[in-house]
């Protein structure tokens, strides 16, 4: 089932034409309502009557997250506060957070985006869903309770944390949809052995995971646990939410709603526009916002697009899973390595689970990574032999993939910290001199 079949069906040329227009509004509102876009326009001196193909966007500069720090909290909205009904902020750990403001407009459009979503991961009406992303100023919760409510699904709003609730609720009100951070989901079917309960036993179906990155890996490793479908979901507080684009049950990359959003890609590095097919970083002007307009926001995301049309029938562009973020990427012995490339590796390994911690530390003068990852079978750890057989075995295996030497820990099963909201797997012990990995 197709949720919004005009828009998520229509022919490439209608599209384009649709997002002309609104780009053309977008460009326009923004340049007349907020002073940071008239200018950044007029510093490169253009006027919103100069975008008259879709190409033109390329003279518009880059938006990022630290113009949204640096006009913390309202100073980029364009409407007035009398027509902001809702306010979001993004988490950030250091300093001021992203604020993001949604006119009645924008929370309607919101919720029909997220209505596309779900329907893609085959929820519909009479399916139960419990939430399970923090309800807050964190888009997670609520960003995706509205749209749930639109297709007629029940919604349990469990928010995050206090697990083992989170199972007893799973498993007594019958959730036939998860929606959490991907790591998360893993969590709790671990917390629900520990209760000596199987969740591949809960009448659960489906996963609607975002909020993280999850590599194929992990995603299989979801499916074989917990017994259901893993279908991912992809948005930012800087542009609305959850809602930009999700994964139908097709699973080749997510359907990104590109009557809202209009995606670019290009180079991380030189910042020049790169065609589809290749990755690169994903850039995104919203369409339709009239809360926070933004023009060609960089996302940092690493990704790939792909408008070759989908089985399922949709015909908007798809992005592919995010290959990581430009900001996490570490730089190994003048490697390029993403965390999600390890966490690929690592799952498809036997005798490991799913949790792990990679440590970056000084080796010398050169960054140096030690992964640490849990073993399954704990008795290994006294079987000296077998343990270094392993290790190797994952060592060599990195070496394959990633083109330089980690150190691998194997852990006892249920040492590594877990997490009730997303993971944190990078741990920096770059300024810490006496850290030494033998
Ligand atoms: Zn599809």
């Amino acid at each position: 089932m197709i949720w919004d079949t005009e828009h998520e069906t229509m022919s490439r040329e209608d599209m384009r034409a649709l997002q002309l227009e609104r780009l053309k509004w977008t460009v326009n509102y923004a340049y007349e309502n907020v002073p940071f876009y008239r200018e950044r326009l007029d510093g490169v001196g253009l006027k919103p009557g100069h975008i008259k193909t879709l190409n033109d966007i390329e003279n518009i500069p880059f938006t990022t997250k630290d113009d949204l720090r640096k006009y913390y909290p309202f100073g980029l909205f364009a409407a007035p506060m009398s027509k902001i009904v809702r306010i979001h902020a993004s988490s950030g750990t250091t300093g001021k957070p992203v604020v993001a403001g949604y006119t009645r407009n924008d929370m309607e459009m919101w919720t029909e985006m997220v209505a596309r979503i779900v329907t893609m991961a085959g929820g519909r009406e009479g399916g139960i869903a419990q939430g399970s992303f923090g309800y807050g100023l964190f888009t997670g919760g609520f960003g995706l309770h509205y749209g749930l409510e639109r297709v007629g699904a029940t919604v349990v709003p469990a928010s995050s944390g206090n697990s083992e609730k989170q199972i007893m609720l799973l498993e007594d009100f019958g959730a036939t949809a998860l929606i959490s951070p991907p790591s998360y989901a893993l969590r709790l079917a671990e917390i629900a052995g520990e209760m000596g309960k199987s969740m591949d036993r809960f009448p659960l179906r489906v996963g609607l995971f975002g909020g993280e990155g999850h590599s194929m890996g992990m995603s299989q490793e979801i499916e074989k646990t917990l017994g259901i479908t893993d279908t991912q979901n992809y948005g930012m507080t800087e542009v609305c939410g959850p809602g930009v684009s999700g994964e139908c049950l097709e699973k080749n990359g997510m359907h990104l709603n590109e009557d809202h959003f209009y995606p670019e890609m290009i180079d991380p590095d030189t910042g020049d526009t790169m065609g589809y097919g290749e990755a690169g970083e994903l850039v995104l002007t919203t369409l339709t916002k009239e809360g926070i307009p933004m023009l060609r926001f960089r996302t940092k995301d690493i990704t790939v697009l792909d408008e070759t049309p989908c089985p399922c029938g949709r015909t908007t562009v798809r992005m592919d899973r995010v290959h990581g973020r430009s900001d996490d990427m570490l730089i190994v012995s003048g490697v390029n390595v993403f965390p999600s490339q390890i966490e690929e590796v690592l799952m498809e390994m036997a005798g490991i689970g799913p949790h792990y911690e990679i440590v970056v530390y000084k080796k010398g003068y050169l960054d140096a990574l030690e992964i640490r990852v849990e073993l399954v079978d704990g008795s290994l750890l006294e079987r000296f032999r077998e343990l270094e057989r392993l290790s190797k075995r994952i060592e060599h295996r990195l070496h394959t993939v990633l083109g330089i030497h980690t150190k691998v820990r194997l852990m006892e099963p249920k040492s590594l910290k877990r997490f009730e909201g997303k993971a944190k797997r990078v741990i920096d012990k770059r300024d810490d001199k006496s850290y030494k990995v033998e």
